[in-house]
């Protein structure tokens, strides 16, 4: 008998109907010999109208609350679930992620799962119940505080579930049909991947593509669980996530695996910092200290004549208040003019493997770039990404510019997306 995990994400069970086709799916995949775990988001927009709410009672909200309030959208679609699969005649038990074993670290909003004791899970199992799991949370391992693994973060607990418990595979249902060459609400000639390899799948996820959380394929690929995405409301079969193709998984040769885009950062520009060593040493410690994780850099040429210049740096919208706080509270030491914050700006990125060895990728990026109009602000490279940063107006155009001119474009189907809200 096998052992899958299955996470179904807040648009696979947006309302009482949604639940109950999901039941009828997990009791499917008991039905054939299955033992399952569920890992459950969410109802539909459940956690960003929590966080609006939580908005209105307080500004800048306390982590350890905002924590134990957050979690309280993935228990009540855990135990519903719970409730929809014994209204069918099979056993389920609904747990937290404390109750579950997953143990994080205490940084709250984004804590890191540090171990999985799933005892109660297999004890659950053995008895013949189908487990169902909260997903994106857990309990921090030297305060026991519930936590939160950061928006997204039921993907990961999937993924570390499947590797606690040595799972077969772990499946991702959402509203899409799998992985595609961009995601389908914007480009609707993106095309499905049938296979793609964790290394692709990372820069994809990295650069936006929230299909599959990157923390969650990170963790995938060092315990090597196979992911496979796939969507809850039809039964095609989905895109698989792993090293190496299996079976009659396909391989596309191409140059390029995709196009991401991501509109969830912001740009801060410091400006009038003196050009001497330790400066940008001195704003990005300051960061550092705050925990917020930034992402693209660039440091303009100074101006002769003053001696100063400006560094721009791109980070989460959702930490932006934090970050500007910390470098006016040191701008005495760090030493500069002023700060401007900008989130009206998108990112884009192309993606693959192919493109190490190809020459050419960067110049024709830019030029359908420059074809559509799209002025580029930053840009950043690894060996198998190309990152801009646009005016957020431009992106939608700019992705599809940019899928059509490396052929990415399908010429059967157009991509469905089948539910959700896209927030
Ligand atoms: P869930 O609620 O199931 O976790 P998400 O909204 O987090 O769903 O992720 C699914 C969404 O990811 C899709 O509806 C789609 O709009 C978006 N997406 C972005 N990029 C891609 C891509 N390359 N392939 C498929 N979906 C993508
Ligand atoms: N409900 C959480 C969120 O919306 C976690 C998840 O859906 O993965 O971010
Ligand atoms: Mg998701």
């Amino acid at each position: 008998m096998g052992l899958v995990v299955q996470k179904y994400g807040g648009s696979s069970v947006a309302d009482a109907e949604g639940i109950k086709r999901v039941a009828k799916r997990i009791v499917d995949a008991k039905k054939n010999g299955n033992q399952v775990v569920v890992v459950v988001s969410a109802m539909g927009d459940t956690t960003d109208e929590l966080i609006d709410l939580a908005e209105q009672v307080s500004p800048i909200p306390a982590g350890r609350e905002f924590d134990m309030l957050l979690t309280a959208g993935e228990r009540i679609s855990m135990a519903l679930l719970a409730m929809a699969i014994k209204n069918l005649g099979h056993e389920a038990q609904s747990f937290t992620g404390s109750q579950a074993g997953v143990i994080t670290d205490s940084v709250h909003n984004k804590a890191r799962i540090i171990d999985v004791t799933p005892g109660r899970i297999r004890t659950a199992l053995d008895e013949g119940n189908i487990a169902i799991v909260a997903g994106f949370q857990g309990v921090s391992h030297d305060k026991k505080d519930i936590t939160t693994l950061g928006r997204g973060g039921s993907d990961t607990t999937a993924v570390a579930l499947a590797a606690a418990l040595d799972a077969e595979v772990c499946e991702i249902y959402t509203d899409v049909d799998g992985v595609f060459t961009a995601d389908p609400r914007v480009v609707t000639k993106a095309r499905k991947i049938d296979w793609i390899s964790f290394e692709d799948m990372l820069e994809l996820a990295a650069s936006g593509s929230k299909v599959l959380l990157h923390r969650c394929v990170e963790y995938a690929r060092r315990y090597n669980i196979p992911i496979h995405v796939r969507s809850s409301f039809s039964g095609l079969r989905g895109t698989w996530v792993s090293n190496e193709p299996q079976g009659d998984q396909k391989v596309e040769h191409a140059i390029i695996s995709g196009v991401a885009h991501d509109v969830s950062e912001a740009k801060i520009t410091v400006v009038g910092v003196p050009d001497k060593p330790g400066e940008a040493a001195a704003i990005f410690r300051t960061i550092a200290n705050a925990e917020v994780n930034i992402d693209m850099v660039v440091q303009n040429v100074s101006a002769a004549s003053t001696g100063l210049t400006d560094i721009s740096f791109t980070l989460p919208k959702a930490e932006g208040r934090k970050a500007i706080d910390a470098l006016e509270r040191n701008r005495g030491v760090i030493g500069f003019d002023s700060l401007r914050y900008d989130d009206q700006i998108a990112k884009i990125s192309l993606v693959g493997a192919g493109m190490k060895t190809n020459p050419g990728v960067t110049a024709g990026f830019f030029e359908a770039l420059s074809d559509a109009g799209v002025n580029i602000e930053l840009i950043s490279t690894s060996e198998i990404r190309i990152s801009v940063v646009t005016r957020v107006d431009d992106v939608n155009e700019a992705v599809r510019a940019v899928h059509t001119a490396f052929g990415l474009d399908s010429d059967s189907d157009e991509a469905v997306v089948y539910g959700g809200t896209g927030r």
